[in-house]
């Protein structure tokens, strides 16, 4: 069967368009004139190259390395084209090797001046955006230039792996250790034991056993060491809705911004399978889709990111010097006048004894592609009966997913919007069984092999050989990392803002100055995706006020001279 044409070739004149000589003039500005010989390595795998290239003349081939090693090629570029995908719009290391096929002339734009260029070229950069945009779309269809994986996909730690590197949008290959000759060959070639699966080969040679999320980023260049020396105007702790959105407001408005996130960009959102009430997207939208382009738009604004990496404390009392510090688990520190917290809030789990047994393998918070193709032709039990657990269900049954659903209530009129309970009701491979919670799991070696749930008007136990569990079932917030700082926080842990957090607070502001809470992890906001927008745009407005009163404070010579200078900023 003939496979279906790929994102370059469905939409090339957008993935590859050609710039005209006028075009070409006017980037001039913006780059720097360079000469290549032949055969030249222009972009190598693994290494960050010198920014995005416009051919003024000559031609420019762009290779990866297939499953087995062999060279295979992507394109070849000529005079007018550009190369680069998105790594080059953050100055991270390349996908894809390009060598140039006879003498060429390039113009270099670096980050930064693509970025100038994108603000003072507003058509060509939309065009070029877009082209970057299909490249890393291009190279996720075929996993080229990321890491290989091999293990088995029903592995609990290469489900981990792949939701990791799927969740930043980062390509990457799985190669199954059964029936993939060539990850019978890594295996050999590296000596690696079947316990030891999986393995991860990173792009610049490098082999991984096992590795965590945090290990593995690292090795391909997704994360980078912070400058201990930049002073950020804002550092944003969460890259969900709320965050990218101060990103987005506060970077486009001309202050420095870096954001942090411990998983990877879109938070919860990311995680929705389909959001349909968000402004502007009659048809709906995935979380993924909608969160790529607000990450994307971040850093064309120029707002620097950090994924993975967590913020594990909040030190104030340098604010005497009119700064705040993040301490991170990576042991580095984030310096920057003020901070949003838009960390968002976590998974619920259920309290049954065993179930950390099965995360990870049979347990799941998200139902994405990756699951649904688990779970595929299967009968799985999901526990909720909110906005998050309806559309989980709706996507999951439309994989051809078997879903018993498990709702503790007596319907779910009370606690899911209409259109999703008239939209389960009509699905004919969804069971709804209301009135009863789950009472146990069984299985082996972190294999889930049945559920028990127990009927609360009859107390009758229903068993079913179920080997996935999907929970959404509520959140949490995500305040512990502030527990030794003087964020006050409310009897639930949610962040204390506004008048109740002071009298002159700013309604973002929390008790402490100069850190601002917004999205979910905020008291009393409204959980929703637009919502948590929303207060991203908003407090860009506050963060301005708050700088701009910093700027005319006392200097840090005259603050340290003074005991009672931290008291009174408070
Ligand atoms: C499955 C699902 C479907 C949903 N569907 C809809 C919908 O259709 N419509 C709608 O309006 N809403 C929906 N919601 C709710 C919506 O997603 C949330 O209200 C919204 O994402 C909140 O945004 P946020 O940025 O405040 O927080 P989050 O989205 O929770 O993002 C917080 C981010 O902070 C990071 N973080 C946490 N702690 C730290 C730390 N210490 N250091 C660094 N980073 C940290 C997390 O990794 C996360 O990425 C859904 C939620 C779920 C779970």
């Amino acid at each position: 069967m003939a496979s279906a044409p790929s994102i370059l070739e469905r939409r090339r004149d957008q993935a590859l368009p050609v710039l005209d000589q006028m075009e070409i003039d006017r980037v001039r500005r913006f780059g720097e004139r360079r000469s290549y010989p032949a055969g030249a390595a222009i972009y190598t795998i693994g290494q960050v190259g010198a920014g995005l290239m416009v051919i003024l003349s000559g031609s420019i081939e762009v290779t990866h390395a297939d499953k087995s090693g062999q060279r295979a090629a992507i394109v070849t570029h000529e005079t007018g084209h550009f190369l680069g995908e998105l790594a080059q719009l953050a100055g991270r290391p390349s996908l894809a090797d390009a060598t140039a096929k006879g003498p060429v002339e390039v113009l270099i734009i670096p980050p930064d001046r693509l970025r100038a260029l994108f603000v003072g070229e507003a058509e060509l950069g939309e065009r070029i955006m877009r082209a970057l945009i299909l490249r890393r779309i291009g190279l996720l269809e075929t996993g080229s230039g990321g890491p290989i994986i091999v293990g088995r996909a029903d592995n609990g730690d290469v489900l981990r792996l792949e939701g990791f590197l799927r969740r930043n949008a980062y390509p990457h290959q799985l190669l199954n250790p059964e029936t993939d000759a060539e990850a019978k060959t890594l295996i050999e070639r590296f000596h690696v034991d079947p316990g030891q699966l999986p393995i991860v080969l990173c792009p610049g040679g490098q082999l991984l056993r096992n590795p965590g999320e945090d290990e593995l980023a690292r090795c391909i260049g997704l994360v980078r060491p912070i400058d201990p020396n930049r002073v950020y105007d804002v550092a944003i702790v969460g890259a969900g809705p709320a965050g990218l959105a101060t990103a987005v407001y506060a970077a486009s408005e001309g202050l420095s911004a870096l954001v942090l996130d411990c998983r990877a960009f879109g938070g919860q959102a990311g995680a929705s399978a389909r959001i349909e009430n968000y402004l502007g997207f009659p048809t709906g939208i995935t979380g993924m889709a909608l969160m790529a382009r607000a990450y994307n738009q971040a850093q064309k604004f120029g707002a620097e990111m950090a994924i993975p990496d967590q913020a594990d404390g909040l030190i104030a009392p340098t604010q005497i010097f009119g700064r705040f510090v993040l301490q991170l688990a990576s042991k580095e520190r984030v310096t920057a006048r003020s901070v949003v917290i838009a960390s968002g809030a976590r998974y619920r789990s259920l309290a049954i004894d065993n179930l950390h047994e099965f995360e990870g393998s049979s347990v799941h918070y998200w139902a994405t592609p990756l699951e649904a193709k688990l779970c595929a032709d299967q009968e799985v039990a999901l526990v909720g009966a909110g906005n998050s657990a309806g559309q989980a269900v709706v996507f999951l049954a439309s994989q051809g997913v078997k879903v018993r659903m498990l709702v503790r209530r007596p319907d779910l009129t009370e606690t899911m919007s209409r259109y999703l309970v008239d939209r389960i009701e009509g699905l004919p491979n969804v069971q709804v069984e209301t009135g009863c919670a789950v009472s146990g799991l069984e299985g082996n070696n972190g294999v889930l092999e049945a559920v028990r749930w127990r009927h609360s008007g009859s107390g009758e136990e229903t068993r079913r050989p179920i080997h996935h569990l999907f929970l959404f079932i509520g959140a949490e917030p995500n305040t512990d990392w502030l527990a030794s700082s003087d964020v006050r926080l409310d009897g639930k842990g949610f962040i204390i803002t506004g008048e109740e957090a002071g009298g002159d607070r700013h309604a973002l502001e929390t008790t402490r100055r100069g850190v601002f809470a917004i999205g979910d992890v905020r008291a009393k906001s409204i959980k929703r995706v637009a919502a948590a927008v929303g207060e991203g745009a908003q407090v860009v407005a506050a963060l301005h006020g708050y700088l701009s009163a910093r700027a005319g404070a006392p200097t840090a010579a005259a603050m340290v001279s003074s005991p009672s200078a931290q008291v009174q900023s408070r």
